[in-house]
């Protein structure tokens, strides 16, 4: 290890229990429920195994009162949750970390869809009332004091569930819009009782919860406080620097550990296109100065250098990772034996954050093996040896071909990648120099860096392959990694193919990369609806070009709302001065003139613009594959076993998609029983619950 990092693997004291060391795993959405406890286990586990002192588990109901349903969430409501998280736990323990829970109450954030009980708040006002995702119908009720004394006691009565499932650390949960928070901003708080009016009156609410869960379990397990202080930090105080310093004061060595973050999940969970690494760090430097208890905070860490900064210049106690830890559950273990350069690191692409949105267990673009550890029995150091001596052609070094070569190398099989361009990386060369996306060129540095030092791996660029070459090469595992092609195809506004767009000045974001700049006023159509329609519009306008934006959706970039992005593409496009046309239909593109009809009216204008880029349907490269197929006798007598598709060049997706299918090739290969495991929920106390 470089000695300068040895700080970080120092002991820590969290009240009456110790951490390993400083690299904190803190709670995040993983869209595992109690549906999945042992998908959940061997998730967390995987992170305690590498290196993690301290590893949560996401927010966690103490009450029907608090259901975030249709988003997965997890519950310790009665003896099969604790049974249910005990996998957790023990799993943890067994790699010597300590376990956290993040309890949870949602407060007016949660529309209790499914428990149906009226959401509790402490002035009846909802949070985000027009957010998609939270919208509802029902208005959150008042809290009365009985209902206040009820809160504690089920935070009190989850506690001791939690101890008894074996957990070190006990959240007491202040931020992101939830229960607490609402209680401490005076925006969702006008209480005129003892629990509203002065700061020290909002406070009051989460005092009383963190001495409860104290009185409760303080004596074995820590208590840890979690809160938001953004919105707080903005505000004046009469007698302090914010209200932020003034709610840490009040509560300064009341917990045993404070847990800082943002507010909201697009400051909080920023992706790297729009916030830096280490963003969180202007809004809570003044913890550590303020209390004496350790401070843990988030920034998508993945330097050793930054760790130890923010240790050394008094910033925080522990290194809190949620997307580090996720991209690299082994992050602190290569710090620790000196393989730094070997760690995965997190791209920013929030795809994670996405999963949580989508109702499903997490999955990561840097990491296929994340929430398949236990379904799949896919380790992200361990791979199982090969079983023949078969060699592996891989065609296509994009990021589908790069991770298929690795996981294949890894096993142990000799693996050749060609590439037709100069550059392996695929289609990642062109977008990572798209404005805010250099991180994610990650994908292919991580992968580049293990393939090259490995000696059964070939690596050729400007080797595009024929049927012949394939055939002459004679390995006898061919993988055809060729990618997709973006089209011209429209739609109309009933989702029916309208055929193509015609015209020379008609270009896809495939012309854009290979160096083709419009000419004149550009109208970027993007019906894809992810990231690459609104980042080239952005692109173009910071070439100089005169640009627009279109789009059927209701936003630009509408899919990036699941990444956290959305705020900011549109920002980013205001500041440009490109005009955004929402709900929008290209119907025709004549004589430079583009005729736009609105979606549900029909109404039509034509607007002059010289050139229209066209971001909408992709469709898989496969030349190679069919002749391949055509070929099925000469492919072989040339001793050639199988001949598969993966990534785009089977289905055109996102990064994350192309990675999972190159590792989910590799890790199949030879495989006769291919592990799937179901999940099922941990019944044996039998169900029922008197609320
Ligand atoms: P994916 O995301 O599925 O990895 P990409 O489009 O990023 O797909 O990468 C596909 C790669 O395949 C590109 O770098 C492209 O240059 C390369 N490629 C396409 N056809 C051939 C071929 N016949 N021989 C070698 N490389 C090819
Ligand atoms: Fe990082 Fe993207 Fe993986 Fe999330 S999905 S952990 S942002 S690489």
């Amino acid at each position: 290890m470089n000695p300068g990092y040895a700080m970080l693997f120092e002991e820590v004291k969290l009240g009456p229990v110790m951490a390993p060391n400083r690299f904190y795993a803190v709670p995040h959405a993983s869209g595992m429920t109690e549906a999945n406890p042992r998908v959940r286990a061997a998730f967390r586990k995987t992170k305690a195994e590498g290196g993690w002192g301290v590893v949560s588990t996401g927010a966690v109901s103490t009450h029907p009162s608090s259901d975030d349903s249709p988003l997965p969430f997890a519950r310790l409501w009665d003896e099969n949750d604790i049974r249910s998280h005990a996998l957790t736990t023990d799993a943890i323990h067994e790699h010597g970390s300590l376990a956290a829970i993040e309890l949870w109450h949602g407060g007016a954030a949660v529309m209790n869809r499914t428990s149906r009980i009226p959401p509790y708040s402490p002035s009846g006002i909802p949070w985000q009332a027009t957010h998609v995702g939270f919208m509802g119908q029902l208005r959150p009720r008042i809290m009365d004091k009985n209902d206040i004394k009820d809160v504690i006691q089920w935070q009190v009565d989850a506690a001791k569930r939690a101890q008894q499932a074996g957990f070190d650390i006990v959240y007491i949960y202040a931020g992101m819009g939830y229960l607490g928070y609402e209680f401490l901003l005076e925006e969702y708080n006008v209480r005129t009782d003892q629990y509203g009016g002065s700061v020290d009156n909002r406070t009051r609410f989460v005092r009383e919860l963190i001495e409860a869960t104290k009185d409760a379990v303080g004596e074995t397990c820590a208590i840890a406080l979690r809160i938001s202080l953004e919105e707080l930090r903005a505000r004046k105080s009469e007698h302090y620097e914010s209200q932020a310093h003034e709610v840490v004061s009040i509560m300064a060595d009341l917990p045993d550990l404070w847990d800082v973050k943002m507010d909201s999940s697009p400051t909080d969970c920023g992706a790297s296109r729009f916030k830096a690494e280490g963003s969180h760090e202007p809004v809570i430097d003044f913890v550590k100065k303020v209390t004496g208890k350790p401070v843990v905070g988030v920034g998508r860490f993945t330097s050793p250098d930054t760790m130890v900064s923010q240790i050394k210049r008094g910033i925080l106690d522990f290194i809190g990772g949620a997307r580090p830890s996720i991209a690299d559950p082994f992050l602190p273990s290569k710090i620790k034996e000196g393989r730094e350069l070997e760690i995965r690191e997190c791209i920013g692409c929030n795809i994670c954050i996405s999963s949580w949105h989508d109702g499903v267990p997490i999955r990561c673009t840097q990491n296929p093996t994340v929430g398949e550890e236990w379904r799949k029995n896919w380790h992200p150091q361990i791979f199982e040896p090969a079983e023949s001596d078969d060699q592996i052609l891989i065609i296509g070094g994009g990021p589908a071909g790069l991770e298929a070569g690795l996981t294949a190398a890894r096993r142990g099989y000799q693996v050749t990648i060609a590439e037709r361009s100069s550059e392996l990386g695929g289609r990642l060369n062109f977008e990572a120099s798209l404005p805010g996306l250099n991180a994610w060129a990650r994908i292919k540095d991580y992968r580049l860096y293990a393939l090259k030092k490995m000696d059964n791996v070939s690596l050729y660029t400007e080797s595009e392959l024929s049927l012949e070459n394939i055939l002459e090469l004679q390995h006898q595992r061919v993988v055809i990694a060729t990618g997709a092609r973006w089209t011209r195809a429209l739609y109309s506004s009933l989702e029916i193919p309208l055929g193509a767009l015609a015209g020379a000045e008609v270009y896809t974001p495939d012309d854009i990369a290979e160096g083709i700049i419009p000419q004149g006023k550009t109208l970027v159509y993007d019906f894809d609806n992810y990231y690459l329609g609104g980042v080239l519009a952005e692109h173009l306008a910071k070439l100089g070009s005169s640009v627009e934006y279109a789009t059927p959706a209701g936003h630009a970039s509408a899919w990036t709302i699941m990444t956290n992005e959305q705020p900011y593409v549109h920002q980013a496009l205001y500041a440009l001065g490109v005009a955004i046309h929402t709900q929008t239909l290209l119907t025709g593109f004549e004589q430079s003139s583009v005729s736009l009809a609105n979606i549900f009216t029909g109404h039509t204008s034509a607007i002059d613009f010289n050139s229209v880029v066209l971001v909408g349907l992709r469709l898989p490269d496969n030349k190679l594959y069919d002749q391949n197929m055509d070929a099925k006798e000469s492919v072989k007598s040339a001793g050639i076993k199988s001949v598969e598709r993966i990534g785009d060049a089977i289905a055109a997706g996102a990064l994350v998609h192309a990675v999972y299918s190159g590792h989910q090739y590799a890790r199949n290969l030879d495989k006769a029983n291919r592990t799937y495991l179901r999940d099922v929920p941990v019944v044996s106390n039998g169900p029922g619950l008197a609320i």
